[in-house]
């Protein structure tokens, strides 16, 4: 495909495009060292334009629950490429993609399929401020719904990596109608209600964050922020474009058995491919155009090539029920993190649900986004390379979460967790 080296690629890739790279985190500000460019991918392994193999952590951040290039993925994007790109008209794959989300994830009763999980995020609030007819959010420092201007506010890694948690560009009277709150805090919520009596739309978290590494909720936190919304007339917004399908099939919701108002998924119902969507109670969706007042829209949304992606991924994992099987995964990877950083002497911490999970090189309990801040970023970019090195890719960020996906299982697994501990041993 190409004969150019990482390095020479990315020596074009900055003359062209704004760092390099057409997302931030790619460029690995935050570890240092120049990113490579991969040339191809299959099952848990990335090959790299300069033909290395390495065993991949990333999971291209969190779709890749299949691994790489699954075949039966493949095969249903042929499949629909065979009868055209993009038709502009309503097509039969999204009528199968909706009929899947909405018996999968119990909170939604009707959705709406767009582009991107920022698009969801984004479209989620105006409707929730439609609804509602209120204009404040509140949403969590640390947890990231994309980057539009609402809710790029203390988002967490990639804003984090750059130094600007608060994007320049972003008004600071939009910034006012949102209200950001401390993750794990119950008195944050109430006072904020308190301070801004029916003004609240919508509280919006990534009900998992994992966005700033890995921090899970404290017992019963997800079912205050529930009683609070109800109590308050607030939408519950439930961002699981990450979680979603990747934890349950049902999210973090299934497992948590708390029902949001609404839904915003991404990610993993795209099988690879751009998509992402929002649904929730029919009452609220309802308001949504053609039916609605408050607008939303998109060229390629439905597209037929992401849906036939993105049923198949969906239709695996009900097949599969992969879910025990990833958390063995998981739980081996954190008992070896440990292990090794106990012998070591380093004070660590590994949250790990299922297939995700995250290293703080700190001794202090990650709670929040201030204890996530503590943890020592400068080593985690030592261990990290240390990794890459020996053939493992991690996210190249002390605050991202790592993905497991079922193709890792077997050597894989193995030999990284071999690989791992040796880098632990060498800091
Ligand atoms: C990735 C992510 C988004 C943004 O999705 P994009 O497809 O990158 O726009 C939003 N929310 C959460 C929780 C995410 O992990």
């Amino acid at each position: 495909m190409t004969l150019m080296t990482s390095e020479q690629l990315f020596a074009r890739a900055r003359q062209l495009i704004p760092g390099g790279v057409n997302s931030p985190v790619r460029a690995f500000r935050s570890v240092g060292g120049a990113p490579f460019f991969v040339k191809s991918a299959t099952g848990a392994t990335l090959t790299t334009a300069d033909d290395r193999d390495l065993i991949d952590f990333v999971c291209t951040w969190g779709p890749a629950i299949h691994g790489h290039n699954h075949p039966r993925i493949k095969a249903a994007i042929a499949e629909a490429l065979d009868h055209g790109t993009s038709f502009g008209t309503p097509n039969p794959y999204e009528v199968e993609m909706a009929e899947l989300i909405v018996a999968l994830v119990p909170s939604i009763e009707k959705v709406r399929m767009c582009n991107s999980g920022t698009e969801a995020t984004m479209s989620a609030i105006r409707l929730a401020r439609g609804f509602t007819r209120r204009d404040k959010i509140i949403k969590f420092s640390g947890c990231y719904h994309g980057h539009s201007d609402s809710l790029l506010i203390k988002a967490g890694s990639g804003a984090l990596t750059h130094g600007n948690p608060d994007s320049a560009g972003v008004p600071a009277s939009f910034a006012r109608e949102t209200v950001v709150l401390p993750f794990n805090n119950r008195d944050a919520v109430t006072a904020a209600f308190a301070a801004n009596p029916g003004q609240i739309a919508c509280i919006i978290l990534e009900p998992y964050p994992a966005n700033v590494g890995l921090i899970l909720p404290e017992p019963g936190y997800l079912a205050f922020l529930r009683e609070q919304c109800t109590s308050n007339g607030a939408v519950l917004i439930f961002d699981e474009v990450m979680t979603g399908f990747r934890v349950a099939k049902g999210g973090v919701q299934e497992i948590e058995r708390i029902k949001p108002d609404l839904t915003t998924l991404g990610k993993i119902i795209g099988g690879g491919l751009p998509v992402g969507a929002f649904g929730g109670r029919a009452e609220i969706m309802d308001n949504l155009a053609p039916v609605g007042p408050v607008y939303q829209a998109g060229t390629l949304s439905g597209n037929p090539l992401a849906m036939a992606a993105g049923i198949t991924a969906l239709k695996m994992l009900k097949e599969e029920e992969p879910y025990p099987r990833l958390d063995r995964m998981g739980r081996q990877i954190r008992d070896t993190l440990l292990s090794a950083t106990r012998a070591k002497g380093i004070p660590a911490t590994v949250p790990q649900t299922g297939s995700m999970f995250s290293l703080y090189l700190s001794p202090t309990l990650v709670r929040d986004y201030a204890t996530a801040l503590q943890t020592d970023a400068k080593l985690f970019g030592k261990f990290f390379h240390a990794c890459l090195s020996k053939g493992v890719y991690l996210p190249p960020s002390a605050f991202e979460a790592c993905f497991i996906s079922t193709a890792h299982e077997g050597s894989a697994i193995d030999r990284a967790c071999e690989i791992m501990s040796d880098a632990v041993r060498s800091l």
